[in-house]
């Protein structure tokens, strides 16, 4: 690491905010599938509906400190509220370190946020929300056109303009085309709409060389983790797995490896 590097108290500070960030995604993973708002109810448990006050709502330390219960009705609070702070918590600094303080920082760590919303929703009620994947779409594209100029080459993130166009259709089209043809073939729908928005929005923050990237990453994991599942739970016949998720973590793939991948193969780029 190179002198640049962000200071142990801007990495610290990274952490916090990051967590602080986790925290408010746990509140939109469970309310956005139900249509309830994000902001107008406060924190409560998801068992008693007893309130949390905002000082017993700090970032993995309460879950700590109440050892995974409620408080009131001593209820087991979902690890997944603990591992969504420290996730967010541990990608905020992994961010800080790939962007340096910069608006880069600040657009990829809201992408980085709809990712693991998207993730987290989809492995709970198999739905990428339109809520998230539509304004994400506008919202890459605003974002390539807010940080034009940029140093120019095809692979920088942020991308140029074109480039975050070009991904929006190609990310879109590719898996409608793959769906349309799976549906002619098999007389059923395999593939959902849902995935199709969820590529085009990394396609708009991402540019489109990371679509065939984040395609082929998200296959080879979603394969192994399926014929993981599908070996464990001796399943026979069809076993459905989201691929959100699988897309999803392409995209973290592609955001922090992708270049040094893409550069052993086009070392002229
Ligand atoms: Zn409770």
């Amino acid at each position: 690491m190179d002198s640049s590097a962000p200071t142990l108290l801007l990495s610290l500070i990274a952490f916090v905010f990051g967590s602080m960030l986790g925290s408010f995604l746990n509140v939109c993973i469970v309310r956005l599938p139900k249509n309830e708002s994000i902001v107008r109810l406060p924190s409560h448990c998801p068992s008693c509906k007893a309130q949390i006050p905002f000082y017993q709502n700090i970032p993995l330390v309460s879950y700590l400190f109440l050892r995974g219960r409620c408080r009131f009705c001593a209820e087991r609070i979902s690890p997944r509220y603990f591992f969504v702070e420290l996730l967010m918590g541990i990608l905020a600094v992994a961010l800080l370190f790939r962007f340096g303080l910069s608006a880069a920082f600040f657009v990829n760590l809201v992408f980085v946020a709809a990712l693991v919303v998207v993730s987290f929703i989809d492995l709970d009620v198999q739905i990428v929300p339109n809520v998230i994947s539509l304004p994400g779409i506008g919202l890459g594209f605003l974002a390539s056109v807010a940080q034009y100029p940029w140093p120019a080459d095809s692979l920088s993130i942020p991308p140029s303009p074109l480039s975050s166009f070009i991904g929006i259709l190609i990310g879109g089209g590719f898996l409608w085309l793959v769906a349309r043809i799976y549906e002619f073939f098999t007389g059923t729908e395999g593939m959902g709409g849902g995935d199709v928005k969820l590529l085009a929005m990394i396609g708009a923050f991402l540019g489109w060389p990371s679509i065939p990237l984040t395609l082929f990453f998200a296959s080879v994991s979603g394969s192994v983790i399926g014929v993981f599942l599908m070996v464990r739970a001796g399943a026979c016949g069809k076993y459905a797995i989201p691929f959100g998720p699988f897309l999803c973590l392409g995209a973290l793939f592609y955001l922090f490896l992708g270049r040094i991948v893409l550069q052993f193969y086009l070392p002229a780029g």
